[in-house]
């Protein structure tokens, strides 16, 4: 207790007090692997570390998994930390991350947030790095906000298990231009980073584009359908120098692209937990993977067979379709143009010159500046993903083979299927999304990435353009200068 008193400062005439307590609440992803209450002590312990401050005085820990997200009755532990709340007994709380503490709004807002809010309390979010202070509206506004959408996502699991422990929560936070459908919040004192949240106008709209390209409508009639309705493009609604003026099928496909919706961070091919919120779920993810990969999605399927760097792969920044390789007038100068309505068109050898030096720049300052940190269990990953798809195949098919033999019945057939499928349709999704640009970690180990890839295949050119570039030719004045007319954006940050 005289520890307590030495940690007393006092502020404003009112004590501040740290008396803290960790709650912890197990975790499971679709694979069975639990986030233990252990790891989450784990990482409770280092952050204790840099908050000297902290008093601990108790922790409490529900080992409740499954479907009692909204049930309090199999959290006894959460009910005493309730209990210990209201009796003003905490000054702080820690969690993992904020949907440990409760995925129900309605708890939430009734038994939770008011206790928080009379004694002022503090909650530690360790995957957030941030602490909210429940005595100020707008902390506790945006920490409802996380429960909202925990509750609102249906979040799954099993990329939050990952963070923690081996992952270093610091290379969680995002970077470089803000994703559309994005806000970013930096403290008004010192500019510093604390959150990127939902955008509530524009993840609307990403929303919207996920779920119809999913159920299969177009890429253009998505992208005009925005337009017509007078929504602000992404480089519009950035304010970028270069805006364009309507969306273009591209945009549509590179958004749905992006893991960044997924809460992931796609760090120039090597994808980890980022600390921001999932504006879609897996599910719907994958259902747009699986759209994208259909023939009609596919018109660049075979880059190897193109002869031109960007044929198929730089947009009109008029009509939004792709450019063309062809010839002027004089039969000899090479150009893209627009074969679509032919609105814009420039020489091939200063765009190709121009486009290769930007990524390769762009690729080596990636690799110098940022570590590329190349995940050194990716392979592992990929392998251990694809041995659990396998395996599903493997048991549905045997599944199958017994049932046929009449050696099981129908009701054990489906009531053990849709798991099985599952199972393997998540372990092949993952096995996509782990090991998509490959070509470009072979390019970022080499000693200079820059020259390397500019020294590398066409055809593995064209991939990484087209996998991680949006690159739009805009109207080009009476003299081309590239640098004016192309846009060349990372899409995958
Ligand atoms: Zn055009």
């Amino acid at each position: 207790m005289s520890r307590a008193r030495d940690l007393t400062r006092v502020v404003g005439g009112r004590p501040v007090r740290h008396r803290m307590a960790p709650y912890y609440r197990v975790s499971q992803d679709r694979y069975g692997k639990l986030k233990s209450v252990n790891d989450q002590r784990y990482d409770y312990e280092l952050d204790r570390v840099a908050f000297p401050e902290w008093e601990h005085v108790d922790e409490y820990a529900d080992n409740s998994i499954s479907a009692s997200e909204y049930a309090t009755k199999d959290r006894p532990e959460f009910l005493r930390l309730i209990a210990d709340l209201a009796a003003g007994n905490l000054d702080m709380i820690w969690l993992w991350e904020p949907s440990r503490l409760t995925r129900d709004m309605r708890t939430f807002t009734n038994d939770v947030r008011p206790a928080l809010m009379e004694f002022g309390v503090r909650v530690y979010v360790h995957n957030y790095e941030r602490l909210f202070n429940f005595g100020n509206r707008r902390h506790a506004g945006d920490f409802s906000k996380l429960i909202l959408e925990s509750e609102n996502a249906s979040v799954d699991t099993s990329d939050r298990v990952n963070r923690g422990v081996q992952s270093d929560v610091r290379s969680g936070k995002p970077h470089g231009k803000v994703p559309y459908g994005y806000v970013r919040h930096y403290d008004p004192r010192n500019g510093e980073f604390i959150s990127q949240d939902a955008d509530p106008e524009t993840s609307r709209i990403v929303i919207e584009i996920f779920e119809r390209f999913a159920a299969g409508d177009g890429r253009r009639p998505i992208a005009t359908s925005l337009t017509n309705r007078g929504i602000p493009t992404p480089s519009q609604n950035r304010g970028a120098k270069k805006q364009a003026e309507q969306w273009y099928p591209t945009t549509i496909s590179n958004i749905v692209k992006r893991v960044v919706y997924l809460g992931q961070r796609d760090h120039y091919g090597v994808v980890s937990p980022g600390n921001w919120p999932a504006l879609v779920t897996h599910e719907l993810f994958e259902r747009c993977q699986r759209q994208l990969a259909k023939p009609e999605n596919q018109k660049f399927a075979r880059p190897s067979a193109a002869k031109h760097l960007l044929s198929n792969i730089m947009a009109c920044g008029g009509c939004g379709s792709s450019v063309s390789a062809g010839l002027r007038q004089d039969k000899v100068t090479k150009m893209y143009y627009c074969s679509a309505k032919g609105c814009h068109r420039c020489p091939m050898v200063e765009a190709d010159e121009f486009v290769l030096m930007e990524v390769a720049n762009y690729i080596r300052r990636a690799v110098t500046e940022t570590g590329f940190d190349l995940a050194p269990d990716l392979s592992v990953r990929i392998t251990a993903a694809r041995e659990r798809a396998a395996k599903a195949r493997e048991e549905h098919r045997e599944l199958i083979a017994d049932y046929k033999a009449k050696a099981i019945s129908r009701a054990v057939v489906k009531e053990v299927e849709p798991g099985l499928l599952q199972e393997a349709k998540d372990a092949e999704a993952e096995v996509i999304r782990l090991s998509v640009p490959a070509p470009l970690h072979k390019i970022a180990e080499d000693a200079d990435p820059g020259a390397k890839f500019r020294a590398v295949d066409l055809g593995v050119q064209r991939q990484i353009l087209k996998e991680l570039f949006s690159i739009v030719l805009h109207r080009p004045g009476r003299h081309f200068d590239p640098e004016l007319h192309i846009t060349i954006e990372y899409v995958k940050s």
